[in-house]
């Protein structure tokens, strides 16, 4: 299958608008500059009649692709009848179906007993309040983030993310975390949980018992580094012998995109909190959530509020999703198949360069070695009509996000596009490919 390529842009693209109005402080428009007009599941469309395969997903925000029929007429049906948009945080039926829903098709099957917290609408807020509670919970103000995490851009949930560019914009000084080294940072003879646990066992080591231990399984923006289960259980024991809560980042990794709705399942490890947004809604509507323990549930009432609680188009479509979506266990079963063969394409690409894999289930990513061949492999892509970003410390890793809905001839025909252009890419000096 081929894809229809963008033609040669006849013009230069105005973005004479962003160039005057828009701070630059804007990123992903930099290597994609387009103007995109239209989406439609695993299609996105550009004003110069280009259409593009989107293997970012909006940084898996988009699993389920862009506008999915039945996610778009639960909220079309939900408009047309005056549904409450915006409700603070008062009971509506909207919201009552989404908790509903979530209990009978989530929770219950997994056996997990969960209060969910709604939080502001995007997944720093939903970090936020998880560490805010866990602070709370224990009296403690350390918390233990890993190398390459990455959790937000405000102040608490940045001061837990690793990238130095990022924590640099903060401008005042953040604390009260410790960056611990993730399963493999010293490579894969030096067990990192080992390390954790004798530099907190040892009174004279200088880290303290931390209110939580705050992890994502399969890191997303860091180089899609896969815990092991054994790692994750390690880690959870480090934390309960240590009075920590366990906090599960699922915010990118949740949601079908590892493997099931949680990305922790089957790994013999219940998280005490759990942090979803991204894909929650299904549509791509800003929703967050933090997930705890009832015991857990210890805030006073409005002691962490936010105007944006009850975004209740979110609930409908995140709802719609849950039934569409998890009710049954096909589409779970369908997406690791998919899994499957996007590992062994990867693998192979990986296996011609001698480079390596990295990731799990619909979140995998090929490390090709530096961040300047990264970006030349995206751009070739984009030049070949598909969408593809890096993660990693130095952007170093190639990201495939593809939706979980795609086909396996689309799966297939985007990485065919990934398969020449790191060839390409690969087959110049220092990476630059000609344009
Ligand atoms: C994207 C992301 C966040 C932050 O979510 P925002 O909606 O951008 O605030 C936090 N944690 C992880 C693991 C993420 O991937």
């Amino acid at each position: 299958m081929t894809i229809t390529q963008p033609k040669p842009t006849p013009s230069i693209p105005d973005i004479a608008i962003y160039e005057r109005r828009e701070s630059v402080v804007r990123s992903y428009a930099r290597s994609m500059p387009r103007q995109f007009t239209q989406a439609q599941g695993v299609w996105m469309r550009d004003d110069q009649g280009g259409r593009y395969l989107d293997f970012l997903s909006g940084c898996s925000t988009l699993n389920y692709g862009h506008n999915h029929p039945v996610l778009k007429q639960a909220l079309l049906d939900y408009i047309a009848a005056d549904g409450i948009a915006h409700g603070l945080d008062l009971h509506t039926d909207a919201k009552a179906d989404f908790l509903e829903t979530f209990e009978d098709i989530i929770l219950k099957p997994r056996k997990l007993d969960y209060r969910a917290m709604f939080t502001g609408p995007t997944g720093t807020n939903a970090v936020e309040a998880a560490i805010k509670l866990a602070r709370k919970v224990t009296g403690r103000e350390g918390v233990i983030a890993f190398t390459n995490g990455f959790h937000g851009m405000t102040l608490g949930a940045l001061a837990c993310t690793g990238n130095a560019s990022k924590r640099a914009g903060a401008g005042v000084p953040l604390n009260h975390v410790a960056h611990e080294p993730y399963e493999g940072y010293h490579g894969p003879d030096v067990d990192t949980a080992e390390l954790l646990e004798r530099r907190l066992a040892d009174p004279s080591s200088g880290l303290d018992a931390p209110a939580a231990i705050l992890v994502e399984t399969v890191q997303g923006e860091g180089g899609l580094n896969a815990a092991s289960p054994a790692w994750l259980r390690a880690i959870a024991e480090i934390a309960r012998r240590h009075g920590a809560l366990l906090i599960v980042d699922d915010i990118q990794a949740g949601c079908g995109r590892a493997g099931g709705f949680f990305s922790f399942e089957g790994m013999g490890v219940t998280p005490d909190i759990v942090t979803l947004a991204k894909s929650l809604s299904g549509m791509g509507l800003p929703f967050a959530l933090a997930l705890f323990r009832p015991e857990l549930d210890q805030w006073l009432p409005g002691e962490h509020n936010g105007t944006f609680r009850g975004n209740n188009h979110a609930f409908v479509t995140a709802a719609a999703a849950l039934r569409h979506f998890w009710s049954g266990g096909e589409f779970q079963a369908d997406v690791a198949r998919r899994g499957r063969l996007l590992e062994r394409r990867l693998d192979a690409m990986a296996a011609e360069h001698g480079l390596s894999t990295r990731g799990r289930g619909m979140m995998r990513g090929i490390d090709v070695g530096s961040g300047e061949i990264a970006g030349a492999i995206t751009a070739a892509c984009f030049a070949r009509g598909l969408i593809i970003e890096t993660s990693g410390a130095h952007d170093e890793i190639v990201k495939v996000l593809a939706p979980l809905i795609i086909d396996d001839a689309l799966l297939s025909a985007g990485l065919d596009i990934l398969e020449t252009s790191i060839r390409e890419a690969l087959a110049v000096p220092y990476g630059v490919a000609a344009e």
